[in-house]
């Protein structure tokens, strides 16, 4: 069992808990595009990027990698969901097996927006991987197609997550208690 020094974190996925979870997603994504050309997997900056360099590695099928960052508005009730392209992607996505990667999905507002967007360029394909799912916080249905771990409605950092840019680096990842 990992303890923290910090008072304020609760360990909840140890590093090595977080390890066979992205290595059984990566078998399950190399199973399934075995078959598959133009695989383009997309980060979603900045928060997923721990993950996807994990995840990636365990992948045995070709892809071409790419980011694209995103800004969230506020957490207003009128604000929640409104996201700017604050980087957009590089590679052109028409006709390509697109693999959406997050790190997290909470009220699913963020995933949709990517969704609706990507879509507009007409990839052949597009399906969605994400390491933390917190179905209890979700206001819109996103389909989730990979998923690595189902956690309980904490706010949780490490991993990639940060609280106010603190935390991302953390191998394991907890929850904050904010007080
Ligand atoms: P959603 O739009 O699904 O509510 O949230 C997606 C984004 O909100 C995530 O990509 C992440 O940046 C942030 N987020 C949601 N829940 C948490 C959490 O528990 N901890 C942290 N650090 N960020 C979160």
């Amino acid at each position: 069992m990992e303890y923290s020094q910090d008072n304020s974190l609760e360990i909840l996925l140890s590093e090595e808990e977080i390890i066979a979870r992205v290595s059984r997603l990566g078998e399950e994504i190399s199973r399934d595009y075995a078959n598959v050309d133009d695989l383009v997997l997309v980060s979603v900056l900045r928060g997923s990027v721990y993950f996807v360099v994990d995840l990636s590695r365990c992948l045995t099928v070709p892809f071409t990698l790419d980011f694209i960052g995103i800004n969230k508005y506020g957490n207003t009730k009128d604000s929640m969901g409104i996201v700017r392209i604050t980087k957009d992607l590089d590679v052109n996505i028409s006709g390509k097996n697109v693999l959406l990667l997050e790190d997290i999905v909470d009220t699913g507002l963020t995933l949709n927006y990517l969704l609706k967007n990507l879509r507009t360029r007409n990839p052949l394909s597009i399906r969605v991987c994400i390491f933390l799912d917190m179905p209890g916080r979700r206001i819109v249905d996103v389909p989730v197609d990979y998923r690595g771990v189902e956690m309980q409605d904490v706010f949780v950092v490490g991993y990639g997550l940060d609280y106010q840019e603190r935390y991302r680096n953390l191998k394991y990842i907890a929850a904050l208690k904010k007080d």
